[in-house]
């Protein structure tokens, strides 16, 4: 059975649909507990951090997508190529340590934030209380279970942002 389903990110909406048993998902913010196993998702756990390691968390449950965003919201935000953020509307989050210093940035008149540490500036995880949890990959200290699912918004990326694979790789500092 299919169910179709949008995630919304920034001002984006990405309309997909999931090949699966479609009474074993709420979408909004039901605990998966139970139904998991039925659905044959696996029940993960990841923990993450910030630079400086005053801010901790602890995600427990199934991760819905994972999206490599080249608009330049995520481009400016990221100082990057794209935003590589991990979504759930599931899971269980919590700050372990430091949640004092996680603040969020809403872009007026649009749906994009971005949540950091006040102190060194990293990319934390955006809370939207019953809706979804989004999770800069880069932001969990542990293996990941799942691939990128899709680079988005491919339209807007930057110029330079091409044919990676061919450019020249160092396992550490170039000589
Ligand atoms: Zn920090
Ligand atoms: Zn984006």
């Amino acid at each position: 059975m299919v169910v179709k389903f949008i995630i919304t990110y920034g001002n984006h909406r990405i309309l997909g649909r999931w090949l699966q048993v479609p009474n074993l998902y709420k979408l909004a913010g039901a605990p998966l507990v139970g139904a998991r196993s039925k659905a044959g998702t696996r029940t993960m756990k990841y923990s993450g951090s910030c630079l400086c390691k005053k801010v901790t968390f602890e995600l427990e449950g199934h991760l819905s997508g994972f999206f490599l965003c080249h608009c330049s919201r995520c481009r400016k935000a990221t100082g990057s190529a794209h935003g590589a953020n991990l979504f759930s509307k599931t899971a269980t989050f919590r700050w372990v340590s430091g949640k004092e210093h996680a603040k969020t940035f809403r872009l007026e008149g649009t749906r994009f934030a971005r949540t950091f540490c006040d102190v060194c500036g990293s990319a934390l995880p955006t809370v939207e209380e019953n809706v979804r949890i989004v999770v800069p990959a880069g932001s969990v200290d542990c293996d990941v279970d799942r691939r990128p699912d899709a680079h988005i918004f491919m339209s807007s990326k930057a110029n330079w942002d091409k044919d990676f694979e061919q450019v020249a790789k160092f396992e550490g500092l170039p000589r």
